[in-house]
This record gives structure tokens, sequence and C-alpha cells, in this order.
């Protein structure tokens, strides 16, 4: 395992991978790293003969108001996991490493960064896509795994791979939950015991929802107030609850009757910690099958 500080170093370990072994696989995190994250890691080596890890906690896709200084960091014990998980290279860089002074560039996605969670963190998306550039640029042709945790984040870099004609295969990786249906994520360490029992109703209001899908309901109408009721009856605070788009992202109407497969997106506070989770109706299985 070789931990590398400088996207010089970074750089030339990437080239030495694709010599010796044909293929990179490339999966960026933000670190303090769960059994979700170790999954894309296991995916990445399914495509690749090598995989570099990147551990980075990006300010330009924080807001300002949002949990950029608290935001978990664990540098050691996540080598040790991206280790034991086979990947071969981590990559941490210091902020300004990837941000060199006097930085004055961005790249941004239109159209898709507008609606879910675009709409309520203005600059999220442009801070990931300029990182995720700048990752990509630095670790060279690569298979690159993403969550589908972040649904919205992962149709956002297939869009920006395809428009600026990068050397880069996207694949996405289904949500990977706790036993009882919580959707892994850094930022679960935040929760109090009783935030954490109450954010159990999003895997639930998706299972509810799926539920009543396969049994053939396709009006918005119908289905949103049921979720809607089940985050608010946790005492979880809404941001979004919206059948969307599978590719477009593109929201669906209060009165519109859904097709074949559409995208459940939600986000929530449980207390200050923004939470989402998400399904696609009609292509995944429910997250608690018994739910229904
Ligand atoms: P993060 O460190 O939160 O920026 O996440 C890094 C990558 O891990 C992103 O592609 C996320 O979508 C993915 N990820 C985070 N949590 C999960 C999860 N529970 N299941 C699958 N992928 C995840």
């Amino acid at each position: 395992m070789r931990v590398l500080r400088s996207a010089a170093e970074f750089r030339q370990a990437c080239d030495d991978a694709r010599a010796q072994v044909g293929s990179l696989g490339l999966v960026p995190t933000m670190g303090a790293l769960h059994e979700g994250h170790l999954a894309l890691v296991r995916e990445a080596q399914r495509h690749a003969g090598r995989v570099a890890v990147t551990i980075f906690v990006n300010p330009t896709q924080f807001g300002p108001k949002e949990d950029f200084t608290r935001y978990p960091r664990a540098l050691e014990r996540d080598v040790a996991l991206c280790g034991a998980a086979g990947a071969e290279l981590v990559f941490a860089p210091p902020v300004e490493e990837m941000y060199p002074p006097g930085d004055a560039t961005r790249v941004r996605v239109t159209g898709l960064t507008e609606h879910l969670c675009g709409a309520s963190r203005p600059h999220h998306f442009e801070g990931v896509t300029t990182v995720v550039t700048k990752l990509f640029a630095v670790a060279g042709p690569c298979v690159a795994v993403f969550g589908r945790k972040d649904y919205q984040q992962w149709k956002v870099i297939e869009r920006m791979v395809r428009d600026l004609l990068l050397p880069v295969r996207v694949v996405g990786h289904p949500i990977v939950r706790e036993a009882d249906g919580l959707a892994l994520s850094s930022r679960n360490v935040y929760l109090t015991a009783d935030e954490r029992a109450r954010a159990l109703a999003l895997p639930r209001a998706l299972s509810r929802a799926a539920a009543r899908f396969v049994a053939g309901e396709r009006r918005v109408g119908e289905l949103l107030p049921s979720v809607r009721r089940e985050l608010e009856g946790a005492a979880l605070t809404i941001d979004y609850a919206r059948f969307s788009d599978v590719e477009t992202l593109t929201p669906f109407a209060e009165d519109a009757i859904l097709p074949e497969r559409a995208l459940l997106a939600l986000a929530v506070f449980a207390g200050s910690t923004r939470l989402i989770d998400n399904l696609v109706v009609g292509e995944e299985p429910a997250p608690l099958p018994d739910e229904a």
C-alpha cells in the first residue's frame, strides 16, 4: 500500500499501474470510510488490475454553513481499511495541492445540477465536478466507481465525462445499507441514538412506495403524500421528496403518472444532520422488503 500526497507522485503511480497491470480503478471519497466505500473498492477491482482510493475532504463542495470543518477525518484507519479491501494506492492530498494558490477555475455541469440536491446546495455540484475533474486529470485513464447513494452526483459525473471527452469509464454501485436498512454514510456518526432510529423512516418510506408502485400505483399524487407523511411522522424535516426522471433528474409534477422506472429521491434533516437516500422504483429491490 502506498500513500501519496502530491499530484505528481500520484500521477506517476497511476502511470506505473497502467504500465504494469494494464488498467486502473479509481474510487474518489472524502474518507471516514465505511462498508459502502469498501464495496466500491471491491467493485473497482472487478474492472481493473490495480485500485487507487482518493481521500480528500473537498472544501469547495461545502456551503458556508455546512460541516466542512467538523467532517470526520480518520486517515490512518482509512488507509488500513483500503489495504484490507485490496486497494494498492491512496491519494490523500493537502488542500493546497488540489487548489494551488490563486486557483480560479471551476467546472460546471448545467441542467442536471439544478434539481434535487442542486436546488438546496447551490455550489455543491460545481465543487464536486471541479475536484473530480482534477482527480481524473491526475489519475489518467481509469474506471471510476461512484455510489448510487449519491445518485445525482453519479449522473452529473457521467454527463461531465461524456461532455469533456475524459478517458474515464464511470460505474455506479448500488447503495450499501446497515442490516436495518439505513444507508451507510460518513455523516451517520453525527446522529444521536434517537435520530438514528428516526432516520429509518427513509428506507421505510422508499420501501412502502416501492411496494405500492409494484402493485400498480403510478400516480405521483398518491405516492408522494404517503412518503412525506412517513418522514414527517418520524419528525424528520424534509428538504425534498421527489420522483424524478432517472436520466435527466427532472422532477415529475404532482399530477404526473410515472413511467416504468423512476427515481424516488429523498433528503431530510434529522436534527442538524442532512441525510439522503433514494431508490429507482421499477428497477431496484426495496431496501426493506418486509415493509410492503
Ligand atoms: P463520500 O466519501 O461520502 O464522498 O462518498 C464517496 C463515494 O462513496 C461516493 O461515490 C458515494 O456515493 C459512495 N458511497 C457513500 N456511501 C455509500 C453507500 N452507503 N453505498 C454505496 N456507495 C456509497
